[in-house]
């Protein structure tokens, strides 16, 4: 189990902050790892930086057989499924769901995170962002549903 991920330079390690900075580095993610498309609108928004980190991990090692099968948040859990033979490609994985635990999903703090119960499930939240309402936090974790009007 790899105790660090080094941050590839110029990845930002925050979450954006806007849908538009959002929006384009989903863009940038998938194209420098094509094996994401699809998935990737689905990643919550504190934790994209996560994602970035892993995916961009992944792509420098010699893996070629990763195929990712889903990305999702379900009960306050970082959902990646992948396919692939590479241990090493494995372990970013791995990571990024052991990390996920302690960020917050709407704003990717680390700080004072645990999981919250909420509307019959539960999600991974900050303290400030369990004091918003629930429309204002899957707008925030999800800015694609908040354009396309999807509630
Ligand atoms: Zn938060």
């Amino acid at each position: 189990m790899p105790s660090a991920v080094k941050v590839p330079r110029g990845i930002c390690k925050t979450s954006p902050k806007s849908a538009l900075a959002w929006d384009s580095r989903i863009c940038y993610i998938e194209w420098r790892c094509n094996w994401l498309v699809g998935h990737t609108r689905n990643c919550p928004v504190g934790w994209l930086p996560i994602l970035e980190q892993a995916a961009l991990a992944i792509q420098q090692t010699n893996c070629t057989d990763f195929v990712t099968l889903s990305i999702r948040e379900q009960f306050g859990d970082f959902v990646w499924n992948v396919e692939t033979q590479s241990l090493e490609a494995w372990n970013h994985v791995t990571f990024a769901k052991q990390r996920a635990l302690t960020t917050c999903s709407v704003c990717g703090t680390s700080y004072d995170v645990e999981y919250v119960c909420w509307g019959g499930s539960r999600l991974t939240l900050c303290d400030a962002c369990d004091e918003l309402s629930g429309p204002q936090i899957m707008d925030r974790m999800y800015p694609a549903k908040r354009r396309l009007g999807i509630s």
